[in-house]
């Protein structure tokens, strides 16, 4: 497995692979089961797989959350070595948003509900540095998780309004055996935040808006953000909570059940 910091050494690394399927997995790091599965997908369908290890600071609202965020590179390097990735692209902030950086792709519709509209310039920064990994590593397949439900309907919007040639495949939502949907945030709650936590996927289990938010009302120590029924390709109930001064989100798909 190569590391590479820069832009040039990704191109250069990727020249000879040219003819092969490529399969990209962009990560922020802090590799868990999740993202595991999404590397072990592209190792089983194509000849080359390059993960992306970059913590965007351009998606992140504020400063102390992207501080806070959990970095373990050498950590990482070794479960990406052991799921069997070719290339880890893992650059600097500079590499990517050098000086004078003032291009940024703006999903406006779907990119500005549900997460979008709490967190504004999320989808932008999204949109932006993945465009950017799909120019440098130019991908015939990238991996995303059901897991950020409203990331994968951003990205298929972008790659097909600029007609982007490459393939979006996304893998189902990996989860605790209790349940809770696996996040590189969930290392940040206290085991009582966790129990609480569980309250989110119990109540998107029910399948139903209204269900689902008498449930979470029903939690102590957890505010609630949204539950929508969003109209995303397939459906889902998207849901997010606070517990303590962590955030997380979760979906269930709602496909066949109009
Ligand atoms: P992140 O490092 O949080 O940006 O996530 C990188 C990729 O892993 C994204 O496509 C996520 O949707 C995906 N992912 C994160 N958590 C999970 C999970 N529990 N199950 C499946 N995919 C996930």
């Amino acid at each position: 497995m190569r590391v590479v910091r820069t832009i040039a050494e990704a191109r250069e690394e990727l020249a000879p692979r040219r003819a092969d399927t490529i399969g990209l997995v962009p990560t922020m790091g802090a590799l868990h089961d999740g993202h595991l599965a999404l590397l072990r997908a592209a190792r089983d369908a194509d000849e080359t797989v390059v993960m992306s290890l970059f913590v965007n600071p351009t998606q992140f609202g504020d400063d102390a959350d992207l501080a806070r965020y959990p970095r373990d590179e050498d950590r990482d390097l070794a479960r990406a070595h052991e799921c069997g990735v070719d290339l880890v692209f893992a650059p600097s902030a500079d590499e990517m948003y050098p000086p004078g950086f003032q291009t940024w792709v703006d999903v406006t519709e779907v990119g500005s509900i549900l997460e979008g509209q709490l967190r504004p310039g999320h989808f932008r920064g999204v949109a932006t540095v993945v465009l950017k990994l799909l120019a440098i590593v130019r991908p015939t397949t990238v991996y995303f998780g059901q897991k950020d439900a409203q990331q994968v309907e951003v990205i298929r919007t972008m790659i097909r309004d600029l007609a982007l040639d490459v393939e979006l495949r996304v893998v189902p939502t990996v989860r605790d055996v209790d349940g809770l949907a696996l996040s590189s945030r969930n290392a940040l709650l206290s085991p009582e935040e966790h129990a609480t936590a569980l309250g989110l996927p119990r109540a998107l289990a029910t399948h139903d808006r209204d269900a689902a938010l008498r449930a979470l009302r029903k939690s102590n120590g957890l505010e609630i953000d949204y539950v929508e029924v969003a109209d995303f390709d397939p459906p889902a109930l998207v849901g997010a909570v606070r517990v303590g001064s962590t955030r997380l989100i979760d979906n269930v798909v709602l496909e066949g059940e109009e």
